[in-house]
């Protein structure tokens, strides 16, 4: 059976990278059948914070990505410090000394030899009795894994065998001491205790790759496969940074994105299905994903095709979804009806912006009055056409107060030549805007009282500009 993990480190806000291989990885879960695991790996301390941990949940729960299990690395302690125990008492681990000064200086000979720089191995060779001195001294250290200088290979599913020689790599740091492990280390010990049969992860923890089998192997567990995914890159296609866009994916909820379009764009970062269709839901995305058509080169991050989507699922929200979805962007003492979102449901871009169009339905702008005229009339003309607007609406049965019923009548009533003079100041009376949805939406929406009220509003407007 399959199981997977997404693995973060709580260390930042969540980062549209992890979002986007926590999408990957729950999406080959829920199409295998198999069980989606999430890990935290606070073993960094100093960088962990539990506030990340809560980003990283939230943002996981909006999206809809449920996890099966979850663990946090800093209650397993224990076993990471038995299964490095076992490895030290095999001779796999070794204490290391060197400060960072002679390791700089190591590394600056290599560099000038025209080396590869690695660590030399030098506290390979001491004694046990050395070494108990070194640690009565309080000396400080870090233990080091036995890199073997063989060559290493691994699948990977995107990007077919890899292969890796352990002789350039040097001995590699796992851990601080028994009781602190360093990534390399407690990722491939939970990964086989957890039965980790995917590895599915960020393009960068490739070079970890060959440092973990070689532990994997050190530990008699079983190698599982491995699928690296694409950096997300900036449209210069540098590596994704928030010098180009905004990078956690809270500030993208925050603005108001549909998760909807969320998933659609996050699961094309780096994945496109056989048949070229841009508009994919959940269910399709999980029938039709396929890790091994992960593409190998970057995903470039392309806000205009966010933007794009986001448009194309708000405008295909119902009504009453669409109403829930807006209430949080919406100032908490205005209420949404369906026929105030029909006016701007096409319009809206993302859902902060919809409290600025929707505004003028609830609270009447201070208007200039010469913007009632329409073209070169003058107030006076506004004035006479506003009447005649008021005496239509006024008409008009309040069962009958519908978009539909309305323009009919008014449109029926109104030459057609001068339908610019009566319907523009009557749409400012009843919007204060001089761009706005049309009269007859804008009339539904408000109802008869308020509609007769504003208008009446604008003729004593008028008034008191004096003509
Ligand atoms: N904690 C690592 C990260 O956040 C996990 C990498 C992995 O999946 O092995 O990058």
């Amino acid at each position: 059976m399959v199981r997977v993990r997404y693995a973060p480190s709580p260390t930042g806000p969540h980062h549209i990278g992890g979002v986007r291989t926590a999408l990957f990885i729950w999406l080959f879960a829920r199409q295998e059948k198999g069980s989606f695991i999430l890990r935290i790996e606070d073993t960094d301390q100093e960088r962990s914070k539990p506030e990340f941990e809560e980003d990283i949940k939230n943002t996981l729960r909006w999206l809809g990505l449920d996890w099966d299990e979850f663990y946090r690395q800093s209650e397993r302690l224990p076993i990471y410090k038995e299964h490095l125990e076992k490895l030290f008492n095999e001779g796999w681990v070794y204490y290391c000394f060197c400060s960072k000064e002679e390791l700089e200086a190591e590394r600056q000979v290599m560099l000038a030899q025209g080396l590869a720089p690695k660590y030399s191995g030098r506290c390979r060779a001491l004694g046990k009795d050395e070494v108990r001195k070194r640690l009565e001294n309080q000396e400080s250290y870090v233990l080091r894994f036995k890199v073997p200088e063989t060559k290493i290979s691994f699948r990977d599913l995107v990007r077919g065998g890899i292969t890796f020689d352990g002789s350039l790599m040097g001995d590699v740091i796992i851990a601080k001491n028994f009781d602190q492990p360093l990534y390399n280390f407690a990722v491939v010990v939970d990964d086989a205790l957890m039965n980790i049969t995917h590895v599915i992860r960020g393009e960068e923890h490739i070079s970890n790759t060959p440092i973990q089998v070689f532990l994997i192997n050190a530990l008699g567990f079983k190698v599982p496969l491995f699928a690296h995914l694409p950096l997300i890159l900036n449209p210069d296609r540098s590596k994704m940074s928030k010098r180009f866009t905004d990078t956690a994916l809270q500030e993208y909820v925050n603005r108001g994105y549909l998760k909807e379009a969320m998933i659609n764009f996050l699961a094309y970062l780096g994945w496109h299905p056989k048949e070229d269709k841009e508009i994919m839901n959940m269910e399709e995305i999980i029938k039709e994903f396929d890790l091994t058509r992960v593409q190998k080169g970057g995903a470039v991050f392309n806000l205009e095709k966010l933007d794009w989507l986001n448009g194309y699922y708000l405008r295909h929200l119902a009504v009453g979804e669409f109403i829930k979805r807006a209430e949080p962007f919406i100032s908490s003492n205005w209420s949404l009806t369906p026929a105030i979102v029909r006016t701007v449901q096409d319009r809206v871009g993302d859902l902060s912006e919809l409290n600025e169009l929707v505004k003028f339905y609830f609270e009447l702008s201070d208007y200039d009055a010469n913007l009632l005229r329409w073209k070169d009339a003058d107030l006076e003309t506004a004035s006479a056409n506003l009447k005649l607007g008021l005496k239509l609406v006024g008409k008009i049965p309040e069962k009958n107060f519908n978009s539909k019923f309305l323009e009919e009548k008014l449109l029926a009533a109104i030459p057609r030549e001068s339908r610019g003079d009566i319907l523009w100041p009557l749409r400012v009376a009843l919007s204060g805007l001089k761009a706005s949805p049309g009269p007859f939406d804008i009339l539904t929406a408000l109802g008869k009282k308020e509609a007769l009220r504003r208008i009446n509003l604008a003729l004593e407007k008028i008034n008191l500009s004096g003509i």
